[in-house]
Parts: C-alpha cells; sequence; structure tokens
C-alpha cells in the first residue's frame, strides 16, 4: 500500500532543497538583496499547483492541443515504452467540470481516449443524468499511458506524469473536479482517507470544488455503489447550478 504521507514529505524536502540551492546562487550572485522574477512569478501564483513543472520544455503550452503535442511522445516512465496509445484527455477545453480517473485501459490504450471502455460507458450515463453530455466536461486520467494487466499505478509512475495534469488543470480551470475512485482521490488530495471519508466532504482544490466519487469500473463491480454514486452527483448538479444560476446574475 503506497504511503502518501511520505511521497508528500518527499516532494515537500525536494522543493525545499531546490529553494535553498535557487537562494543560495542568487547570494552568490546579488548578496543579500532577493530579485524575483516577474514572468514566473506571476505564472506561478496563476497555477498554483504543488508540482513545479515551470522548468519543464512544454509548460509554456498555451492550450491543450499545444500541451498533447508536446507531451505525447513521452518516455519519462516505464509505460511509455509498453503503451499502445498516449491518452491525453477528451471534452471540452472550456469546461467547468473535469472527471480525473485513475489510468487508461485496454480500450483507452488502443483508442488514445480515456474512458471509452464499458466503464467509460458507465460514465458517460452518469454525466448524461446530470443533464450534461460528455462533450460538455473534461475527462482524463491521473495517468496518461496505461499499466501493464491494469494494474494499479505506481507512486513513481503518478509523481512522474501529474505534472502533465496540473497543466491541464491550469489551461482548463475548472470550478469543481469530481475524481473517479479512491486512487485519483487520495492521489489529488494527499491523503490516506479511505474512499468512504473522502465521498463525505466537498474538498478546496487550488479554488477549484473537489469531489471523489465511486470509479465506474468499481460500479460494474458491484451495483449496489450506484445508488451512492447518484447521491454524489445530486451534490455535485445542486452546487453547479448554484454557481451558474449565482453567475448569470
Ligand atoms: N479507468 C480509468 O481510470 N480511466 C480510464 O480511462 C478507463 C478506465
Amino acid at each position: 500500500m503506497a504511503d502518501f504521507h511520505e511521497v508528500h514529505r518527499a516532494e515537500i524536502q525536494r522543493l525545499l532543497t531546490k529553494i535553498e540551492r535557487y537562494l543560495m546562487q542568487q547570494k552568490d550572485l546579488f548578496g543579500n538583496d532577493v530579485y524575483i522574477e516577474e514572468k514566473r512569478a506571476a505564472k506561478k501564483s496563476a497555477a498554483d499547483l504543488p508540482f513545479d513543472y515551470l522548468d519543464e520544455p512544454w509548460a509554456g503550452a498555451h492550450d491543450l492541443d499545444d500541451l498533447n503535442r508536446q507531451i505525447s511522445a513521452c518516455l519519462k516512465c516505464q509505460l511509455g515504452h509498453t503503451r499502445t496509445k498516449f491518452v491525453f484527455g477528451v471534452g471540452s477545453p472550456k469546461s467547468e467540470v473535469m472527471f480525473i480517473g485513475e489510468a487508461p485501459g485496454a480500450d483507452e490504450d488502443a483508442q488514445g481516449e480515456p474512458f471509452v471502455g464499458k466503464a467509460g460507458q458507465l460514465l458517460n450515463k452518469i454525466i448524461e443524468a446530470t443533464g450534461m453530455k460528455r462533450e460538455d466536461v473534461y475527462i482524463c486520467n491521473i495517468l496518461k499511458c496505461r499499466p501493464p494487466n491494469n494494474r494499479d499505478p505506481q507512486i513513481s509512475e503518478m509523481e512522474t506524469c501529474t505534472p502533465h495534469l496540473y497543466k491541464q488543470i491550469e489551461l482548463i480551470k475548472p470550478k469543481f473536479i469530481i475524481c473517479l475512485g479512491r486512487i485519483a482521490g487520495q492521489w489529488l488530495l494527499k491523503t490516506n482517507d479511505s474512499l468512504g471519508a473522502l465521498r463525505e466532504k466537498v474538498h478546496d482544490y487550488h479554488g477549484a470544488k473537489l469531489l471523489v466519487t465511486y470509479h465506474p469500473a468499481a460500479l460494474l463491480r458491484n451495483p449496489g455503489w450506484k445508488r451512492p454514486t447518484w447521491d454524489d452527483m445530486k451534490r455535485f448538479k445542486a452546487m453547479y447550478d448554484e454557481i451558474r444560476s449565482s453567475t448569470s446574475k
């Protein structure tokens, strides 16, 4: 079982080491005065996301297509070598709602599109039950490449791939993020809480409201979870409608 607190600690440590190195460099160059590069500082606060990807060559991608073009040949982890297709994401780039799953399965790997298999068909029905269509929302995964034999994503793979997701979030600026399943919820929120505990709250995720619900594949295995999933979606829809009506006034 992955220790998410450990990963979080390691991330913070890495960040602190980077900051320390940067400040030492600055001190060597400028003494005790601190100079901030305007453009980077502005970009950082706009994104306000925990992974630092500003040094990546694709950090300046101006839209989702541009980002996809720049990262779709990624070979940063082992999954790049075993995938059939890179599964970037699908839907409206301007959507206020993002659904985030775990990783592509066999169908997604073959077609290059997230949630197109049986779980995807069920996800479409869940989306339609809220009065929206698949094309109205944005759908993607934490990992962009399929783990062999549908095994769980490894921490190192999620660490390597999540900056891509952060950039997608930065470009889309969703008001709602719906995590499909425990793994996506725990990973984004950096917690070990159970799915039950995660479902109970509306989380703040860098300004977006984040909800966690059952993964559609779990609903296929256990149809008894469809009812609580519908309750989660009703909660989401009520908040979504409220925000829409208050912004259209
Ligand atoms: N499961 C996921 O988490 N993502 C997909 O794209 C398909 C199945």
